[in-house]
């Protein structure tokens, strides 16, 4: 069994993007900027933020987090959305979600201009990636591919299971794993909440993506021997022996599935430092205009 060990690589495409950055400044140009539009104090989008920020830091990137009380109206939320469409020292923004509930999600993802849509949550992204054109992948997809790619996980032909179907996560799986090209090729099965046999399923996969975001739900029972698993699943579970009160829980039941795995990710430390560093990769592209031209 081997550990996919997403800090390790996170750290080597951090060191790659910075050295860029070096170069970029060295030729006296300007820096890549990312922005972060944050609205009200929610612990885990304060926390996540914060991580996006250091990562900037640590690319060289210039980096702003906006911050909105809120009681921010969805108008104004928008007017500052198109203020940062129009800056051209922002190469990309993001809008941590979750909105308030008054706020229209989907209206203010929509209002992003698709060339800064780092997050590639806009429709034109994923519209585009679906068919095969350039695009801005959604970080936590396009970190798993990368991990796949960067330890050469053989995947053309395999069966690959993705438990989950969000719009952020399982779905572009769905899309990336089977499209043409390594990593892809797989013969993909997505998973879900009304999914009857989810077990029987899991047990055919050579490959399992668990993102559905309940603690411990992959039991080695679920799980063939020799199979590759990604862990995507990040639930905070309270625990007395952490200063927090809590630790982060994967959705697979990891002492017991690791020994039947040719390849796992850990919780932390797999999926979470991928998905960091795709938005800084996302957002050096924005500042290449690599996807848009
Ligand atoms: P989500 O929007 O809540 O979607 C969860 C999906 O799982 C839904 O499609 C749901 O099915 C499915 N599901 C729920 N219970 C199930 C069950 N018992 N059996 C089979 N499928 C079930 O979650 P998400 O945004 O995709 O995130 C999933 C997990 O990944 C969460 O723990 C989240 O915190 C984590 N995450 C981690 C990262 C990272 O960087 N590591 C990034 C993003 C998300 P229905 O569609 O039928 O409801």
């Amino acid at each position: 069994m081997q550990i996919l060990d997403g800090k390790k690589i996170a750290a080597e495409v951090r060191g790659e993007i910075a050295a860029e950055v070096v170069q970029l400044a060295a030729a006296g140009k300007r820096i890549p900027q990312l922005v972060a539009i944050i609205v009200g104090n929610d612990g885990a989008s304060q926390t996540y933020v914060a991580g996006k920020e250091k990562a900037c830091g640590e690319c060289g990137f210039k980096s702003q987090v906006l911050r909105f009380e809120d009681a921010i109206t969805e108008q104004e939320l928008l007017v500052q959305i198109a203020k940062l469409n129009a800056d051209e020292t922002v190469d990309g923004f993001i809008v941590q979600l979750p909105l308030p509930e008054r706020i229209n999600e989907q209206k203010v993802v929509e209002a992003i201009d698709p060339k800064k849509d780092v997050d590639g949550f806009h429709p034109i992204n994923v519209g585009r990636m679906t068919i095969g054109l350039p695009s801005y992948v959604s970080a936590t997809p396009a970190g798993i591919m990368e991990l796949l790619k960067r330890y050469r996980i053989e995947t053309s032909g395999k069966h690959a299971v993705v438990v989950g179907r969000s719009s952020i996560v399982g779905r572009p799986m769905m899309n990336l794993l089977s499209q043409k090209g390594a990593p892809g090729d797989c013969t993909v099965t997505v998973c879900h909440s009304r999914t009857k046999n989810i077990k029987e399923i899991c047990r055919t996969a050579d490959i399992i993506v668990a993102a559905l975001g309940h603690p411990e739900f992959l039991t080695a029972e679920m799980v063939k021997q020799g199979a590759v698993v990604i862990d995507v699943g990040i639930t905070r579970v309270p625990a007395a022996d952490t200063k927090s009160g809590f630790r982060l829980q994967g959705d697979v039941k990891y002492d017991e599935v690791a020994p039947k795995c040719s390849y796992i990710t850990p919780v932390p430390g797999g999926v979470g430092p991928m998905t960091i560093i795709s938005l800084m990769k996302n957002t050096l592209k924005a500042y290449k205009k690599e996807v848009y031209g």
